[in-house]
C-alpha cells in the first residue's frame, strides 16, 4: 500500500505545492501524520517557549487525486485511525474559550491504551480518534492550515473519525488534500484549545463525485448527515450552517423557504465544533431519514 511519510509536511492548503503523492480513486492509501505541535512536546518539561510555532498545526500531504476536477466533490473514506500511545495537551496563556482570564502555559502527556486516554490518578475517557485538519487546495492563494474554510482545513470536529466520509469540493485538478492534527479525544467546543495532540496513522480511500459540490463540507455517518460550517464567531458559524441545511431541505422537498425553514426547527441539529480557532465552527446535523446526499451538493 502507498503510504505518505509525515515528513511531507505543509503548513498552507494551495494550488501551489508539489504534490507529495499521486492517488488512484479507490486506492488505499495510509497518511502518517505528527501532532498538531510538529512533535516537539514529548514531555512534561518540554516547554512552549521553545516551541517552534512555524512547525505546528502541520499537515500530511498535498495528495493529488487522479482525475479530480474543479466542480467535483472529493469523497473521502476515513477507513480507519491508528493513533500513538501518548499524546500531548497544553494550556496556552490567552488562547481558548477563557483566554481573558490568567494562567500559566503548561504542558501533560496522557497515556493512551487500551482504547482509554489515562489523565490523572482514577481518571479517564474513552479515546476517540479523529482527524482536526483535513482539506483541499483553495482555487487562489495560500490558507494556513491552522484556519478553516469552505475548503475544510482546522475544522475540529469531534465526529470526523474512522468509518465517516467526509465531501469537500475539489477547487483545484487534483483537489491536492491534507490531513493531520490527529486528536485521541476531543470534546464538542475544545474549550482550552488543545486536545490530546498525538502523531497517527490514518487510512482513507477517495471517490469523486462529478459536476456537484457541496457548499459546506458534509459529514457522513452511519445515522447522519452534517453540513460543518464555520464564521467569525458563533452567531455567524451557526447562521451560515442553517441557511446551508435549511437550502438543502428546500431542495429536498421542493418547499418554499417558509417550510423549510419551520422543518428546520423540528428536524436540524446545531451543534458547536469548535470555540477556540481563528473561525468558530458550527455543524448542522440531519438525520438520513430525512435528507439524501444528492440535496447536500449543488
Ligand atoms: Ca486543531
Amino acid at each position: 500500500m502507498k503510504t505518505v511519510p509525515r515528513n511531507k509536511v505543509i503548513y498552507s492548503f494551495s494550488f501551489r505545492h508539489k504534490p507529495a503523492e499521486h492517488v488512484k480513486i479507490g486506492e488505499p492509501i495510509l497518511i502518517e501524520t505528527e501532532d498538531a505541535f510538529g512533535g516537539q512536546i514529548k514531555t512534561e518539561e518540554d516547554s512552549l517557549d521553545e516551541l517552534d510555532w512555524a512547525e505546528a498545526n502541520g499537515t500530511t500531504g498535498p495528495l493529488f487525486v487522479e482525475n479530480a476536477k474543479s466542480g467535483d466533490t472529493l469523497v473521502t473514506e476515513i477507513l480507519d485511525i491508528k493513533v500513538e500511545n501518548q499524546g500531548a495537551i497544553v494550556t496556552i496563556p490567552k488562547n481558548g474559550i477563557l483566554g481573558k482570564r490568567r494562567f500559566a502555559a503548561s504542558t501533560k502527556i496522557v497515556k493512551i491504551c487500551n482504547g482509554y486516554i489515562h489523565f490523572d490518578r482514577g481518571v479517564r475517557l474513552r479515546a476517540n480518534p479523529m482527524i482536526g485538519t483535513i482539506g483541499v487546495a483553495p482555487e487562489s492563494g495560500d490558507i494556513p492550515t491552522g484556519s478553516l474554510g469552505k475548503h475544510g482545513g482546522n475544522m475540529d470536529v469531534k465526529e470526523l473519525t474512522a468509518d465517516t466520509r467526509l465531501y469537500l469540493p475539489v477547487l483545484v485538478e487534483g483537489a491536492l488534500f491534507a490531513a493531520g492534527d490527529v486528536h485521541a479525544a476531543q470534546a464538542d467546543g475544545e474549550l482550552c484549545v488543545s486536545s490530546v495532540e498525538v502523531a497517527s496513522e490514518v487510512l482513507l480511500k477517495f471517490s469523486l463525485i462529478r459536476g456537484k459540490r457541496p457548499t459546506w463540507p458534509v459529514l457522513e455517518t452511519r445515522d447522519w448527515y452534517a453540513l460543518l460550517a464555520c464564521g467569525e464567531n458563533l452567531d455567524e458559524a451557526a447562521t451560515f450552517a442553517t441557511e446551508a441545511a435549511v437550502e438543502a431541505l428546500m431542495r429536498q422537498y421542493r418547499w418554499p423557504f417558509e417550510k423549510a425553514y419551520m422543518f428546520g426547527s423540528l428536524a436540524v441539529n446545531l451543534k458547536i465544533n469548535q470555540v477556540v480557532d481563528p473561525k468558530k465552527g458550527v455543524r448542522a446535523v440531519i438525520s438520513k431519514d430525512l435528507i439524501t446526499l444528492d440535496s447536500l451538493l449543488i
